[in-house]
Order: structure tokens, then C-alpha cells, then sequence
């Protein structure tokens, strides 16, 4: 089955894509935890209306904003 191999390549991909986590620097300055003081994050984009923008309440945000997830403690820290 050609397609169910490549389904499992697409999950794979996508899996390690979404499960990274690294440091980011916005505006020049390493991006810091306000919390735990890690600088490891996950970016996730931030759809309005979803769970997540609900949390941080992201009332001013348009559907480009995204979200830096803390890896450690997992705070959400809301970018535009
Ligand atoms: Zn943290």
C-alpha cells in the first residue's frame, strides 16, 4: 500500500516537527521564561477562538499571532 506509507512518513514528519522545541531571540533578545527562567520554547501558531487564545486571552490578536510555550513549565507567553 503506496499511500499508507507515505501517511506514516507525513505522521512521522509531523510529529517531530511539532514536538521541537529550541531558543528564540525576538527583537534581538533571547526569549527568557518570565517564570522558570528556561529559554527552550515551543512556537505554536494561535488561532482565535481556540482553546489557547481563550487561556491567554488574546482578545486584540489577529489570526497571525503566535504563542511561545514555555518547554519547561509550560507558561504561555503570547507574541504578535
Ligand atoms: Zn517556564
Amino acid at each position: 500500500m503506496k499511500n499508507e506509507g507515505i501517511k506514516r512518513g507525513l505522521a512521522a514528519a509531523a510529529k517531530v516537527f511539532t514536538s521541537k522545541s529550541r531558543e528564540y531571540h525576538v527583537n534581538n533578545a533571547k526569549l527568557v521564561c518570565p517564570c522558570c527562567g528556561s529559554t527552550e520554547f515551543e512556537h505554536r501558531r494561535v488561532l482565535l477562538n481556540t482553546t489557547v487564545a481563550t487561556l491567554v486571552n488574546l482578545d486584540w490578536a489577529n489570526s497571525n499571532a503566535s504563542a511561545m510555550i514555555c518547554d519547561n513549565c509550560s507558561h504561555i507567553k503570547a507574541l504578535r
